[in-house]
């Protein structure tokens, strides 16, 4: 991933999980960092981190419910680092987790406001900057759940499938300007959110094994790999890792059985 070397890439949702993961992957390949999370902490000890392995990284408190908070955030990477290269929507959570007519509407309401206003903020304020300097490439956290139904889950199917439809509005709208969008859905990833959906017992997915998530590591590799030229036709779909093709073209290892 030798083209990622000095490129701008923002993370959002960056102090745990995949995203931090992906900042690793990003780090790794020479790339230079603009990351948010609510967690000023976490996301500061991931800074340091990744300083001490030679990477340019800033930082900012960001809640991607947020619209000022996000648009500060691409302006902090553009200050450091001149502009915008790699957009990488990645805060979501998976609650409220229950039958539709149990949950609470302002649960409801903030899945809304973080897996898909959260988006369409970085999109609002990402493109410009990417614009700017010619083009570039976002990836979406996308999911399983964005095409199918699963029980409880109606606040996450719902946005992600709504993140899905920006994934391609965006690229119809902006593909002819240099940008390029993709969605990353990652398969099952061993992370916080698997924590959470196993503790709650509701649907399939909370009584997978855990020996069958993937490591977050795999899926920030994925991230990265998805802001490359190899993976320049997959513009506007969802890249999915749960087959044996997607796992192949990143460099990892097939699924099991
Ligand atoms: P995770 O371990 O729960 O981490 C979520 C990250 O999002 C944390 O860094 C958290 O940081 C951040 N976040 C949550 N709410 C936020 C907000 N309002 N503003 C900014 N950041 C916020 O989740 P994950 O498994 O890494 O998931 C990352 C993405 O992958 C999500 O979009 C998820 O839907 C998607 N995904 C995950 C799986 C899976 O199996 N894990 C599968 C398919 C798709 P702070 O708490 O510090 O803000």
């Amino acid at each position: 991933m030798e083209e990622l070397r000095g490129r701008r890439v923002l993370i959002t949702g960056a102090s745990r999980g995949i995203g931090a993961a992906s900042a690793r992957a990003f780090a790794e390949a020479g790339a230079k960092l603009a990351l948010g999370a609510r967690d000023e902490r976490t996301l500061g000890a991931l800074a340091d981190e990744l300083r001490e392995r030679g990477a340019d990284v800033v930082t900012r408190r960001c809640d991607v419910a947020d619209a000022a908070a996000v648009a500060a955030l691409v302006d902090a990477c553009v200050d450091a680092f001149g502009g915008l290269d790699v957009l990488v929507n990645n805060a979501g959570l998976i609650e409220p987790i229950g039958q539709l007519a149990e949950t609470d509407p302002a649960e409801w309401g903030q899945a809304v406001d973080v897996n898909l206003k959260g988006v369409y903020h970085g999109l609002r304020y990402g493109l410009p900057a990417m614009l700017a300097g010619g083009g570039g490439v976002v990836v979406n956290l996308s999911s399983g759940a964005a095409t199918f139904t699963l029980d409880g889950w109606s606040a996450y199917c719902a946005t992600k499938a709504a993140v899905l439809m920006l994934t391609r509005c965006t690229q119809a709208e902006y593909g002819d300007r240099g940008i390029r969008v993709v969605g990353l859905s990652p398969g099952t990833v061993a992370t916080d959110m698997q924590a959470t959906i196993k503790e709650s017992g509701v649907n399939a997915v909370s009584q997978l094994d855990w020996s069958v998530h993937i490591p977050s590591e795999w899926a920030g590799r994925a991230v990265a790999w998805l802001a490359t030229d190899d993976a320049a036709d997959l513009a506007g779909v969802d890249f999915s890792l749960t087959d044996e093709a997607g796992r192949r073209r990143v460099g990892l290892p097939a699924p099991k059985g």
